[in-house]
């Protein structure tokens, strides 16, 4: 079988609301930190049935500026998981905090483990970042449990589950984002949600510099002058990024509702193919950003991977443990992370998004079938049979 059409693994859904959403914001000459920003955040906020939210550039601004609103910095540990894009680690690092690497329940729940950040807790211990994998939303009134018990900060990234139930309130500070390949997207762009409106307050101060006005305030005879009360950033979003945003946020439930079905669909095809296992079977709260499937134990995923690219299937795998990255091996050379390495080495992600139909996920699951027992004839050639 050769394929004429590629399955990409993510793909945004864009079209003509978002043109004419990026012309409107052109044609009205005001190009960032407006009416559309403000709007984007109010409208965000009540989907997660918080008060009040930031924009920001990105996901990774809105970590930092969570972080430092939060009062984190030299001295201080924070837990966090190594299975989860390198962004939630760099964070940490970001304010000068010490990131301290704890490993997943299992594979099956490829989430950070209670029981190994239990250990991993000491007395410069300040905070845990917990991510939802896969969209997958972790138990956050067990995490609100752990965090209170032992006097500390609870931060969620986000950036797998916007607009999943039980996302974004119980925590002290939620990141997310709205990277191209994300469950919504305004091309690059973050927003920052926390119960404590103090702390909101000061991501937005260090969103701009620390400026106690907008040009907004100014321009509309708010302010006069502004002072400078923090050494802030600019991650500021844009007018253009919000009016996307805007139009992407009123179709987000039904394009995560859309995910959960084709996952569910996978699941059935899944079941057929020997070996092959998805981690999150039954799991209740979900965004469904990710479709990971575990490869038989000794599978050659990159082999497997070709083998997919090669029938027209573009896979991807989440993610290469951050542990393992040559910058946090040489900080950090001890760290082993038993859960965590063999779940990466089973791991592959197959294509997710709501443009997908039906039957691509047959497809999908066909090629997978086929790679697989490539993936076995290969085996068997090696050992010389
Ligand atoms: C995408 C992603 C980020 C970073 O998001 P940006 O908006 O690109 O900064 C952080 N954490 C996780 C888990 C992600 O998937």
């Amino acid at each position: 079988m050769t394929a004429d059409k590629i399955i990409a693994l993510a793909e945004p859904a864009l079209g003509e609301e978002e043109k004419e959403a990026v012309a409107s914001v052109i044609e009205s000459g005001w190009l960032t930190m407006g009416e559309r920003v403000a709007r984007f955040e109010r409208e965000f906020a009540e989907l997660h049935g918080a008060q009040n939210a930031v924009a920001v550039s990105s996901c990774t601004a809105a970590l930092h500026l969570l972080l430092a609103s939060l009062g984190l910095g030299p001295g201080d540990e924070v837990l966090v998981p190594s299975l989860t894009f390198v962004a939630t680690v760099n964070a940490v690092c970001y304010v000068g905090a010490k990131p301290v690497f704890v490993d997943i329940e299992r594979e099956t729940e490829p989430h950070i483990s209670l029981q190994d950040a239990a250990k991993k807790v000491t007395r410069h211990t300040r905070a845990v970042i917990v991510m939802h994998y896969g969209g997958y939303v972790i138990d956050m009134k067990e995490w609100r449990r752990f965090a209170d018990e032992r006097s500390l900060l609870l931060i969620e990234d986000a950036a797998h589950a916007p607009g999943a139930e039980g996302v974004g309130t119980l925590s002290d500070g939620a990141a997310f984002s709205f990277f191209t390949n994300k469950n919504m997207t305004t091309s690059e762009g973050g927003m920052a949600l926390a119960r404590d409106s103090e702390t909101l307050e000061r991501v937005r101060l260090l969103r701009s510099h620390g400026m106690t006005s907008t040009t907004m305030d100014r321009e509309k005879g708010h302010a006069h002058g502004y002072n400078v009360t923090a050494v802030g950033y600019n991650y500021r979003l844009d007018e253009l990024r919000a009016s996307i945003g805007l139009t992407q946020i009123k179709r987000l439930p039904l394009w995560n509702e859309r995910r959960r079905e084709l996952t569910a669909l996978y699941r059935g095809e899944l079941e057929e193919i020997e070996g092959v296992d998805a981690p999150f079977a039954g799991w209740a709260k979900t965004a469904a950003h990710l479709m990971p499937v575990l490869l038989p134990p000794g599978a050659d995923g990159r082999r497997v991977m070709s083998e997919m690219r090669n029938r027209g299937v573009q896979c991807s795998m989440h993610y290469p443990p951050v542990h393992l990255f040559s910058v946090y091996r040489k900080m950090f050379p001890a760290v082993s992370l038993p859960e965590t390495e063999r779940f990466c080495q089973r791991e592959l992600t197959l294509p997710l998004h709501p443009g997908l139909a039906d039957e691509d996920v047959a497809t999908v699951a066909a090629a997978l079938h086929e790679s697989l027992q490539g993936e076995y004839h290969a085996e068997r050639a090696q050992a010389g049979v």
